[in-house]
């Protein structure tokens, strides 16, 4: 475990381990399970409930882009993880693909899901193809890395990646920097990111440093000043993420992002996101496909559009919490948990 290998160190040594060797570290270690251990996992339906939403916004951004007349479509995966997105990209039909990521492991087991995608796909379908990097993205410049020197992007989508940057002004500037300088023009920049202003809502809220309970927990080091960056906290999710990771100041960022000619087209919490995607017939169905939810029940007067937190809450009620079958959602805390997110879409202007 990271902490524990700290633990061991000389304090020379524990001043060179800088918090992207601990990301990257902590990734790397985090093991691929098959579905089966995910489905019995107290966050499956949390996992799936931020696969709908990326679903949904990538899919809708790629029909802008389509829309907006772009051919060959290009996409920069910032954080790509172990490849999480990789099915969402082929569905939305892209050409071209490029994902980076600090942990080595997790871009070789992205890289070898991509390869078997490839060789299961049917003979008639094409792939996009892809490149794969493995970079430190708030230290290094991917445009130096790109097998294409050229490559201009449509979209750049950094999902769940971009708090990791926020420890120092210089990283969250290269990190926008590889978000942002290969876009093309009116080209995106998405993702989803913790919002700040609910972690400090929940922290002052609280008679502690932590708030947050069983599938997760937040702990914050003191409360009552936030610097703009480098403000640190842990978030700790079941056994998904426990490495430190920075407040994003959204009105920071936004101003931020201007130096590279960005504007903020959309800026929504997940519960607000949520709420307005799923009255869409094709959101809603693709929503309850992928949580293997039947539609959501009438005789408890819940209507589709009645907020994700009362229908959480209200079918807490209904059924046994600590129960998972196909047809469970999510319960109270993997709700507490995700609907600390938002989502974010700027767009370069000319
Ligand atoms: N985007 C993927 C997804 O949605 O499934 C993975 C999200 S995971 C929560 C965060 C990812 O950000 C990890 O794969 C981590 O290695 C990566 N990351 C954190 N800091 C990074 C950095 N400085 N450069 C590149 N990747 C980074």
């Amino acid at each position: 475990h990271v902490e524990d290998e700290e633990e061991k160190m000389s304090p020379s040594k524990k001043q060179v381990l800088d918090h992207s060797v601990k990301v990257a570290t902590h990734y790397n270690q985090l093991q691929e399970v098959g579905l089966a251990a995910r489905s019995r996992s107290r966050i499956f339906f949390m996992r799936n409930f931020n696969n709908w939403l990326k679903s949904v916004l990538i899919g809708e951004m790629l029909e802008q882009v389509r829309g907006a007349g772009s051919q060959q479509v290009s996409v920069l995966d910032l954080g790509c993880g172990k490849g999480g997105d990789l099915l969402k990209w082929r569905r939305g039909g892209i050409d071209h693909l490029v994902c980076a990521d600090i942990a080595g492991v997790s871009v070789e087991q992205c890289q070898i899901r991509y390869d078997e995608m490839k060789k299961k796909s049917h003979r008639n379908e094409k792939i996009f193809t892809a490149q794969f990097i493995t970079a430190d993205c708030s230290k290094e410049l991917l445009s130096e890395k790109l097998d294409d020197a050229e490559l201009m992007f449509d979209i750049c989508s950094c999902q769940f990646v971009y708090h990791y940057s926020f420890e120092s002004e210089q990283k969250a500037n290269m990190m926008l920097r590889n978000a942002c300088e290969r876009l093309k023009p009116g080209g995106y920049f998405i993702g989803t990111t913790p919002d700040a202003f609910e972690l400090v809502k929940r922290l002052e809220a609280s008679d502690s440093l932590s708030f947050g309970k069983e599938v997760f927990k937040v702990t914050f080091q003191s409360k009552g000043s936030y610097p703009l960056f480098g403000c640190q906290y842990h978030f700790n999710l079941e056994e998904v993420v426990n490495v430190p990771e920075f407040l994003v100041y959204f009105p920071l960022f936004e101003h931020m992002a201007k130096q590279y000619n960005m504007q903020l087209v959309q800026k929504q919490r997940f519960a607000d996101f949520f709420e307005e995607k799923v009255k869409k017939e094709n959101h809603r169905s693709l929503m309850m496909k992928m949580m293997a939810l039947e539609p959501f029940p009438s005789e408890d007067g819940l209507q589709a559009s009645d907020s994700a937190e009362e229908y959480c809450h209200a079918k807490e009620h209904c059924d046994r919490a600590d129960v998972r079958t196909p047809l469970g959602t999510l319960s109270r805390s993997e709700w507490e948990a995700t609907s600390i997110y938002l989502v974010f879409v700027f767009q370069k202007m000319s």
